[in-house]
């Protein structure tokens, strides 16, 4: 079986990973010369746009994925003329459009923030008033890691913010006062089976994750795996999904949602039976899924503009480095680790020792 994927970073890494072992090959199509899944299989170097280089792909490929949801709309609808693409492409026209994700939130009933759609300064005006401050303002797409959205908490902030992120469609959001952020981690087959991960309960900080502990037996998986179950079941979702939450009042709102495997996932690479990556590749080649069931404790930290010394790392009981040999720079995805250990208590020690080492490499 031979994988297409659009984007060449360490999601499509990881994905051929765990591939590899179940014979799968892949074929990644990435603008970047130095696209670092390309170590682990064919690089087609092209933009997303080429329809020529597209059809290349689609013309040696059994199947086609993606590892980020801003793929153009255009490519998939090009490629799905002459191969399946899992997600299909009307999952990722939701996901990659905050506005379109949180409409679905709302008609399935998944609790939200208040929100609105914003096409120009003076509906930002009127839903600032409406909504009030503090507020966030997003893109309504190609936002990641915190880029494309500002917290506005000033009537200063109003008046510039639009401008500031292009004057490009919006949305404004309540600003939640969450008493902590959650994902669950869903992957769904194309007999429709689904499972879905442990809540994992992540750390933010300037809008890019830091830390993913999985939990426990959480008071809000059932709810979480209720609302999932409601998104994939309306869209008809093939592969992993990730939906991110925030936790108010002992209960959730919906943040968004990934139409991929997500980096709040990593840890089940180590962590889980069957990780999110090969649980999606089971998913789009029609294969039965893995147990998604945890084993033991465990906590991903990743590694941002630097990855600290592998021989300080690796001498970590318990720590698992994963290095995608990316060009080190500053706020960037370079690398994580993920540390699992028998019980709770030892697992946030060694993690501490990680941190400590992060801490001494910045
Ligand atoms: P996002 O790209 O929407 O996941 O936002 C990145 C991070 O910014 C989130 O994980 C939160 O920590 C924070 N954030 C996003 N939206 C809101 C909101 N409406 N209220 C408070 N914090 C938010």
């Amino acid at each position: 079986m031979k994988i297409g994927v659009i984007g060449g970073g360490q999601l499509g890494r990881m994905l051929a990973l765990a591939g590899t072992p179940l014979g799968m090959k892949f074929v990644f199509l990435d603008p970047a010369q130095d696209a670092c899944a390309a170590a682990l299989g064919e690089h087609i170097r092209a933009d997303y746009h080429d329809h020529e280089h597209l059809r290349q792909l689609a013309d040696q490929v059994d199947l086609v994925t993606f590892e980020f949801e801003s793929v153009p709309a255009d490519t998939v609808a090009f490629l799905s003329q002459f191969v399946p693409v899992f997600p299909s492409a009307e999952s990722l026209r939701i996901a990659r459009d905050r506005l379109l994700e949180k409409n679905l939130f709302r008609s399935l009933d998944i609790p939200v923030a208040p929100y609105a759609a914003i096409d120009s300064q003076a509906d930002l005006e009127q839903a600032a008033a409406s909504i009030g401050l503090p507020a966030v303002l997003k893109t309504r797409t190609l936002g990641y890691d915190g880029k494309g959205q500002k917290v506005l908490r000033s009537s200063a902030d109003v008046s510039r913010a639009f401008a500031e992120l292009g004057s490009v469609p919006c949305i404004l959001e309540d600003f939640v006062e969450f008493s902590g952020e959650v994902s669950l981690i869903a992957v769904r087959g194309r007999d429709g089976a689904s499972k879905c991960y442990p809540l994992v309960h992540n750390t933010h900080n300037e809008g890019v994750l830091r830390v993913s502990i999985a939990s426990d037996q959480h008071p809000l998986q059932a709810l979480a795996e209720q609302y999932t179950s409601a998104v994939l079941e309306h869209l008809d979702y093939v592969g992993v999904l990730a939906f991110e939450f925030f936790e108010v009042d002992g209960g959730l709102k919906a943040n968004e949602i990934a139409p991929r495997v997500h980096n709040s996932g990593h840890w089940t690479i180590e962590g889980a039976e069957c990780s999110q990556f090969e649980n999606h590749l089971r998913a789009i080649t029609g294969l039965s899924l893995g147990s998604t069931a945890k084993l033991g404790e465990s906590a991903m930290i990743n590694f941002i503009g630097s990855v600290p010394g592998i021989n300080k790392l690796a001498a970590v009981a318990d720590c698992h480095v994963h290095d995608y040999n990316k060009a080190f720079k500053d706020g960037r995805k370079v690398g994580h680790a993920t540390v699992r250990s028998v019980d709770a208590d030892t697992m946030r020690r060694q993690l501490g020792k990680v941190k400590a080492l992060i801490a001494a490499d910045n």
